[in-house]
């Protein structure tokens, strides 16, 4: 008999399993407790269970560990970790001490970024992700692992962005159940205000998200004000959700919610980092309570772009701040264990071929 993981298990499952297993319903709140808010990893750690329950439960379950194969530390103290997959499979995680310049908090926060898909579904051209294609989603445990594990090693972080490899709302299923098991009292009782999903832009998604009632932040990468551009930088996702539509459904999602959103943009110099560009943004974000992520573009072997010069990225800033938008410049963290945004990428396993074709083309610019 295949003995199932418990981590896979959704709290319904869990009470599913007590029952056939002929136990009283707390068992399963204890079984919770202990794997999500005790973080033991094997039955012998289950004290208020006889050993005989024990003994009993290891016959038809198991906890799976993901272990880290690697670990790489940045000079500026930004952790990268890259976990493998019961399939063999790899993705990474990063934890980025500190924030935004001008943050109060900025000396405890410990930002963990999460990586949702094996890849990614899609192909924007300045991330090294893209280039991987999607190899698979993850499941809600294989991103909420990412989690308990670093947790279990000390890591004491504060907040949660799915910015790491692949897009989350291409995986909306588990991932809307990742936050679920992130945020459940019996679980790992985070905060929703602390967890965020970056998007590159997946209208029905977000429209979806809007009526789920999860409050979580939502941070759009909105990376371009023209079509013709967001057609060149990320041509799979502007083709189907263009900028119009993509704004619609970020006011839908204000109306929804009342909260506020983020939008990420990447400055790529000489592509989309014009004084116009600026002002045709703070045209596109006007009526949503918005807050703007510049991010200087990190650059990776082969890359078709290159960052703007500081004096640059300033001058954007000053114009979205001068119209009332809150702006904050991203630092380019970890960049030198290719930890940054758009530099994780890991090699796909043979025979695995991605389910979406790594794109090769070369990027005209
Ligand atoms: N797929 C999601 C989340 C992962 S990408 C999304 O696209 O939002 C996380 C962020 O990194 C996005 O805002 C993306 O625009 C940005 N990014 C990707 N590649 C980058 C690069 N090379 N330099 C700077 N930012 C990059
Ligand atoms: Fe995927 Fe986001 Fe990278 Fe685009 S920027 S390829 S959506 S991970």
């Amino acid at each position: 008999m295949k003995r199932v993981d418990l981590l896979s298990l959704d709290a319904a499952q869990m009470e599913g399993l007590v029952r056939d297993l002929g136990w009283p319903r707390y068992r399963a709140a204890q079984l919770l407790q202990w794997i999500y808010q005790k973080r033991v990893r094997d039955f012998s750690g289950m004290t208020n269970l006889g050993k005989t329950d024990r003994e009993r439960l290891e016959r038809h379950a198991v906890i799976h560990r993901m272990d880290w194969t690697r670990h790489l530390t940045s000079s500026d103290g930004t952790e990268k970790f890259l976990f493998r997959l019961s399939d063999g499979q790899e993705i990474e995680s990063v934890l980025i001490p500190g924030d935004e310049a001008g943050d109060p908090s900025a000396d405890r926060r410990l930002t963990l970024c999460l990586s949702t898909q094996v890849g990614c579904t899609l192909d924007c051209r300045f991330c090294l992700t893209g280039t991987m294609g999607l190899i698979r989603n993850l499941k809600a445990h294989e991103i909420v692992d990412q989690v308990l594990e670093l947790q279990r090693a000390g890591r004491r972080m504060t907040n949660f962005v799915m910015m790491g490899m692949g897009e989350p709302l291409a995986n909306y299923n588990e991932v809307v159940e990742a936050i679920g098991r992130l945020t459940a009292p019996r679980m790992l009782a985070l905060s929703p205000r602390r967890i965020t999903v970056s998007t590159s832009g997946l209208v029905p998604q977000i429209h979806r998200l809007g009526k789920s009632g999860l409050k979580m932040n939502l941070a759009v990468s909105l990376n371009a004000t023209t079509d013709a551009v967001r057609d060149r930088i990320m041509p799979e996702v502007n083709r189907l959700y263009p900028i119009k539509a993509l704004m619609a459904a970020c006011r839908g999602y204000h109306s929804a919610t009342r909260r506020k959103l983020f939008f990420e943009y990447v400055l790529l110099s000489g592509v989309n980092d014009s004084g116009d560009d600026a002002r045709r943004l703070t045209g596109l974000l006007r009526g949503i309570p918005s807050k703007v992520n510049l991010i200087p573009f990190n650059e990776f072997p082969d890359s078709p772009f290159r960052r703007p010069d500081d004096g640059v990225v300033l001058k954007f800033q000053k114009i979205l701040m001068e119209a009332g938008i809150t702006t904050f410049i991203r630092k380019s963290r970890g960049s030198d264990i290719l930890a940054a945004c758009g530099q994780l990428r890991t090699e796909a396993k043979p025979g695995d071929a991605p389910i979406i074709p790594i794109k090769t083309q070369a990027v005209k610019i």
